[in-house]
Formats: structure tokens, sequence, C-alpha cells
């Protein structure tokens, strides 16, 4: 039963995320259904729109190509009147039309080619005027007569002139239509399909003119573009829609990811609550027991009286050093205005006053610390409280994580870009798995047994955050078993940067 209840409360944060998730993406995958509804009608109407274009242009060919056939059949038509009646002119004229009149008349037409008068009183006084240029080049010759009052002319014609001659109607534009659309009009020989051709870019329709032009023709070309690439409607519509498509996943993606934050948020929130707090009981209740216990038994010898003391002086030291840690990374994470104070300080300096206060204390512990400095060090602008907070958190690690090999290694040195502040002990040691994380607020690793080794998994955050607003970084090397290096690199600043301040080292109090 209770243990059905704790899976419940377990799975409970999990249900209520992942409704969470539910809840923030909804909007966003409303919104991409939305404009994936506009990309599919914006393509739709896209596609309707140039399908419309497209039967427009076919009429508007086959209307012009009509039209302007049918002009070119009464110009034609008017042409053949017109040469009859300049003929008839030339009777009323002269009496009896001899060749000179019939050369005169077809010279007046220059489309026809060669002529015959037969008069009706005398057929045997025919005249008869041949085509000047010889050969024909096999061009097609068009035959056609008309009575007169006195004769019968009968003339061959050169339809390519006669068409020549009535050109000027072909390039007339039969209608204009608002926009681009225009038809290109032109005169075509040797018609075998009329009607509508799909023409490269646009539509042709093609008229035939009629009897005797038959082989003739009025091709009317209606050019269609919905322009190419990012000119086309439908590209735009359909990459607009893509682009905004994609904003959304990135607004999806991003809202989540601000969610995920929130939650780790809450997840160390928790943390804090869990560890601190667990933290905090053990010293205090050790302090409260120490205190009672020095109250009430007047029967305690002396040196039990100490022992207590100094069990609970210890206890207040660890208590005071967690809760600066707490407040620490608070107040560096919240970047508050009082969080450093860089001064100019002498490392060597500052590594050794550190060390020889807590030295005592380190050998109480059973340590034995190695200190290697570099004396050429310069001064350099630290915040000195900050760093020895760092460097005494390393020590207290390297003493809480070690086993039976109590020797501690610290070293001071510099490159040409840093100053090096390095923790080394023969300790157990930390795994690849737990390296990446341990810098991570509240993270312990698993075998940090949480009785025999007290903490509350801020030292390392503090000691990273220290480095990082000294604009550095820290390494760190372990191995499993054979010890752990943690190495602080300070960007190294010269003696043309930095002023001498003398000043006292102010150290934190050992726990
Ligand atoms: P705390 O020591 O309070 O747990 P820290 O942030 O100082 O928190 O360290 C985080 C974790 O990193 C520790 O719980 C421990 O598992 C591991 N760790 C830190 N320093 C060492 C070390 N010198 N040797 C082995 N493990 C270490």
């Amino acid at each position: 039963m209770i243990e059905r209840l704790l899976v419940k409360l377990k799975a409970m944060p999990e249900n209520g995320r992942r409704k969470d998730h539910a809840s923030i993406l909804l909007p966003f995958f409303i919104i991409a259904i939305g404009l994936g509804v506009l990309a599919y009608r914006s393509y739709h109407l896209s596609v309707r729109m140039e399908n419309s274009v497209d039967k427009l242009a076919q009429q508007y060919s086959a209307y012009a190509a009509d039209i302007t056939a049918r002009h070119v059949d009464a110009a034609v038509r008017a042409e053949f009147i017109r040469a009859s009646e300049s003929w008839q002119q030339v009777e009323r004229r002269v009496a009896v039309p001899g060749f000179s009149a019939l050369e005169g008349w077809t010279n007046g037409n220059d489309w026809i080619v060669s002529a015959i008068y037969i008069p009706d009183y005398d057929p045997s006084s025919s005249v008869f005027v041949s085509e000047k240029t010889e050969s024909t080049g096999g061009k097609a010759r068009l035959t056609r007569e008309f009575y007169t009052s006195s004769g019968t002319v009968r003339y061959t014609y050169d339809p390519d002139r006669l068409l020549a001659r009535v050109r000027s109607t072909v390039h007339q534009q039969p209608l204009a239509l608002e926009g681009d659309l225009r038809a290109v009009v032109s005169l075509v020989t040797n018609v075998r399909t009329p009607g509508l051709v799909r023409a490269k870019e646009g539509f042709a329709f093609i008229a035939q003119l009629a009897t005797p032009l038959e082989s003739y023709g009025v091709r009317a070309f209606v050019p269609v573009s919905y322009g190419s690439g990012w000119e086309s409607h439908r590209v735009i519509s359909v990459s607009l829609s893509f682009v905004a498509l994609a904003l959304t996943m990135l607004g999806g993606y991003l809202a989540l990811r601000g969610m995920r934050k929130e939650a780790e948020t809450m997840k160390l929130r928790g943390a804090l609550i869990a560890n601190v707090s667990h933290e905090l009981r053990t010293p205090l209740s050790m302090i409260r027991l120490g205190a009672e216990t020095l109250k009430r038994s007047n029967k305690l010898t002396e040196k039990q009286r100490t022992e207590i003391e100094e069990s609970i002086l210890r206890e207040v030291l660890h208590l005071s050093h967690m809760v600066e840690n707490v407040l620490d990374v608070a107040r560096i994470q919240h970047r508050n205005a009082k969080a450093l104070a860089f001064t100019p300080v002498l490392p060597r300096e500052l590594v050794a006053t550190l060390i020889s206060t807590y030295e005592s204390w380190i050998k109480n512990k059973g340590f034995i610390v190695t200190l290697n400095i570099e004396e050429t060090i310069e001064e350099q602008l630290w915040d000195r409280e900050a760093v020895s907070r760092a460097l005494l958190n390393l020590v207290d690690n390297a003493i809480k994580y070690s086993a039976d090999d109590k020797a501690i290694a610290v070293t001071l040195r510099q490159n040409a870009e840093h100053v090096i502040l390095e923790v080394r002990d023969h300790g157990i040691g930390i795994t690849a798995n737990d390296l990446s994380k341990i810098f991570d607020p509240y993270y312990r690793a698993q075998f940090s047994d949480t009785q025999t080794r007290r903490g509350a998994g801020l030292g390392l955050t503090l000691v990273q955050q220290i480095v990082a607003s000294h604009g550095g970084r820290i390494e760190v090397e372990s191995e499993p078993g054979s010890g752990s290096t943690f190495r602080l690199l300070f960007p190294r600043h010269t003696s043309a940067e930095s002023r001498h301040v003398p000043g006292l080292v102010h150290a934190p109090e050992p726990f």
C-alpha cells in the first residue's frame, strides 16, 4: 500500500511536466496547423490563378487570331475589288484597251504578275502581259478573273505580295487587355493544322484565311508568365509558409527549452531544500545535544567537557562554512554588486597564509600539505577573500575525499598566460561520468557517503564561479582510486596592470 503510494508520488511530477509540455506546445501546434492550412490555400489559389490566366490567354489568342484573319480577308477582298474597279476605269478612258493599258494596270497592282484581257467583240485580239521576273522560283501563284462591260480580265497574282500589301492590317492589336496580356500577331504560310498550340512560353492560335488564301493563316501568340523561381507566386507562398512554420517550431523549441530550464531550477530548489536542510539539521542537532549535555550534567570530567566544546565548535564552523557557500553561490549567481572586490594580491602570500592558518586543522586530520610556490609570481588583481575560499574548498574536498593516503600538494605556478593554483590529493578520485557533473550545484557523486563525507554539493560550484568571475577556468584530472588534481587557471596580470596595495589576508574560518 505504502509502496504503491510512493510510486504514485514519484510519478506525479513526471505527469505534471508532461501536461505542462502539452499546454505550452498546444498553441504552437495550433499555429503550425493554421500555417499549414494557409500554405495549402495560398498554393491552391496560385494554381487556380495560373489556370485562369492560361484560359484567358487561350481565349485571347483565339480571338486575336480569328479577328485579324477576318480583317485580312476583308482587306484582300477589298484589294481584288480595287483592282477590278481600276481596270474598269481604264476601259472607260480607253475605248479599246491595248497592251500598254494592261501593262499600266498590272504595274499599278504590284501583286499581279501576269494578266490577259479578252475583249468580247474580238477574242482573237486579246492582249497579254507576262511576268517581268522570269522564274517564279516555285512560288505559289493564284489566278483570278473578272468580267467587265467589254470583256474578261484573267490575271495571275502572287499571294505573298498581295498579303504584304495588306500587312498593315495584321499588326493591329484587336483588343487592348489590362495588364501584360498582349497578342503578338503574324502571318504564316503553309497552314496545316489551324487551332490552338501550346507554345513554349504561352499560347498560340492559328486562324486560316478564307479561300483562295486558305493555305495562309494568322498566328496570334499570347505569352504567359507566372514568374520563375522567387518571382513565382507559388514558390513565394510555399516558401513564406515554410519560413513561418520554421519560426513557429523555433518558438515551440524555445518555449520548451525555457520550460526545461524552469524545471531545472525547480529541481535545484528541491535539491537545495533536501540537501541543505539535511546538512543544516545534522550539525544543529549535534550542537544542541552538546549544549544540553554541558548544561545538564555536572559530573562531566574536564576532558569530556573539552571534547564536547570542541565538537560544538567544529559543528558551528562546519555550519558557517556551508551557509557561507550557499550565500556566496547565490550572491555570485545574481551578480550582486558586493559579489567581488578586486584588489592587488600577492598570490604566494595568499596561499602561504591560508595554508599556515589551517595547518593545525589539517594536521589534526592526519594530513600533510606540501607547498610548491613559484616565488616570481607578481601581484594579481584578485578578490582575496573569494580566492581564499576557493582554495579552502579545494583543500577541504581533498581532505574529505581521501582515504589512507593523506598527502595533499598545493602548487602555485605560472605560465605565459595564467597563474595556476593546483590542489592534488591521493584520494578516492572521481569517475568519468561524475567529472562532467561535479560543478553542477548540489551535485554529489554516488560514492560521496553523506554520513562520513558531509557536504551540500555547492563547494565546486562556488569555486568554478569564483574562477570564472576572475576571467579564468577550472580544470580537473582524476582517476578513481588514485586521486584528483583540481587546477584553477587565472588570467595573468603583469606588473604594469596592477598596483601594490598592502593588505591583510582575511582568512575564512576553518571548519
Ligand atoms: P560537496 O563536497 O559538498 O559534496 P562539492 O561541490 O565540493 O560538494 O563537490 C561535489 C562532488 O565532487 C563531491 O560530492 C564529490 O563527489 C566530488 N569531489 C569533489 N572534490 C573531490 C576530490 N578531491 N576527490 C574526489 N571527489 C571529489
